[in-house]
């Protein structure tokens, strides 16, 4: 069997908005964890110019998720042959079966539920600023930028992405609820399931306690 050869493995679910991104980044930048976020790796290949990227601007556009071979394919071609490195999942597995492929070929150590209440996470969403050269992920309400609209490392202009409207947001979630409930049964089964209310510094905190960090 292929194996992911590891230190340490993490995976986050969680909603659309629910800060796994945040968390990933975080533990990116401080710790030097290799981050794999589906969401951005997919946005990055709509960027170029092809078939494939034109199907999945799509896909995105319309608010629906991109299928599971596809997106298999892709994750593995990022995980497989990275070695002795700390690792942070963000958006996938997002169903049973993702989870079940991911499982022949890469070991979990901590699966991580960030729970959050829907009116906070459409706030988070429809607030959000990401920039494009750091990818720091900013927010108008609740974490507002040094100087308006610009990135405090770099001070690039930051943007909003294309895909986070009230529209798609409802759909997003619509999917999550429906496919989640499985995914949390599957990983309690393995018995590294955690469930995690806390926010902001406390729920930083908590997961570096967690992982001994
Ligand atoms: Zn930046």
């Amino acid at each position: 069997m292929l194996r992911c050869d590891k230190k340490m493995v993490v995976l986050l679910l969680g909603a659309p908005g629910a800060g796994k991104g945040t968390i990933a980044n975080f533990l990116e930048k401080e710790y030097g964890f290799f981050h794999l976020a589906t969401g951005q790796l997919f946005r990055q290949i709509t960027k170029q110019n092809s078939v494939l990227a034109n199907k999945i601007k799509k896909i995105i556009n319309a608010g629906k998720l991109v299928n599971d071979t596809l997106t298999n394919k892709l994750v593995k071609n990022n995980l497989v042959g990275k070695k002795a490195e700390n690792i942070v999942l963000d958006g996938y597995p997002r169903n049973v079966m993702q989870a079940k492929y991911l499982n022949k070929f890469c070991k979990i150590d901590y699966v991580f539920d960030l729970c959050v209440k829907e009116n906070i996470i459409i706030k988070r969403i429809i607030g959000r600023r990401i920039c494009p050269i750091c990818q720091t992920i900013y927010n108008i309400y609740y974490k507002k930028p040094k100087q308006w609209n610009h990135c405090n490392f770099d001070h690039h202009i930051l943007i909003k992405r294309d895909d986070d409207t009230i529209q798609t947001i409802k759909l997003r979630l619509q999917e999550y609820k429906k496919f989640n409930q499985p995914l949390v049964t599957y990983y309690q089964k393995k018995g590294i399931y955690k469930k995690i209310t806390l926010m902001g510094k406390r729920l930083i905190t908590q997961i570096e306690k967690i992982l001994k960090l």
